[in-house]
């Protein structure tokens, strides 16, 4: 099974994903993550895409795209991906779909958080004193939910027009959330 997370930032799809590794056993794919490491191991992609990132708004589809094409035997392996920020424009889910169709493979479920901007808001603050991520202060949060709106938002009436989104309530506890994709994933 492979699936999207899809949602605003600071929606939870991050510690959704990791809830479903471990309880399905799947691979999580966040090019978000990957490309902290990159920045962490101080490799040329990470030095290309630091200040990018600080600033809130999107690297190049090229780059995502080859990240997570190295990453999908692995997931294949493990019976399930689930696309954590990734893909982020209607490019990437095209290109998406078409490493997929390749590998005889598709999108199953799109699952999309949905979650107030008060509320995300307000988890901006409560992250950055915990993981203290430069690309966690308001201002920059402002910057990402621009982007998600004008960049990301238009995948919603792609994936629909394939049938594939189940919208999930984000805005409960994370166990409350958890239950609820389960549900979406199961029914
Ligand atoms: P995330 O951890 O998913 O919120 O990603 C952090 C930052 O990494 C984003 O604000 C972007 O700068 C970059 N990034 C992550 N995933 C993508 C993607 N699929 N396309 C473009 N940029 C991305």
């Amino acid at each position: 099974m492979n699936i999207v997370l899809f949602g605003p930032p600071n929606a939870g799809k991050g510690t959704q994903a990791k809830l479903l590794v471990e309880t399905r056993g799947w691979v999580q794919l966040s090019t978000g993550d990957m490309l902290r490491a990159a920045i962490a191991a101080g490799s040329e992609l990470g030095q290309r895409v630091k200040a990018i990132m600080d600033s809130g708004e999107l690297v190049s589809d090229e780059v995502v795209i080859e990240l997570i094409e190295e990453r999908l035997p692995e997931a294949e392996a493990a019976g399930g991906a689930i696309f954590d920020g990734f893909p982020r424009t209607v490019a990437q889910a095209k290109a998406l779909d078409e490493l997929l169709a390749g590998r005889g493979s598709q999108i199953d479920k799109v699952i999309r958080l949905a979650v107030d901007r008060e509320e995300l808001t307000k988890r901006v603050e409560k992250r950055a004193a915990e993981q203290g991520r430069a690309d966690d202060t308001v201002e920059v949060f402002n910057t990402r939910f621009d982007v998600y709106e004008n960049q990301t938002a238009p995948l919603i009436p792609y994936y629909a027009g394939q049938g594939k989104v189940v919208e999930v309530d984000g805005m409960g506890s994370i166990e409350a959330v958890s239950a609820s994709i389960a549900a979406a994933l199961d029914g």
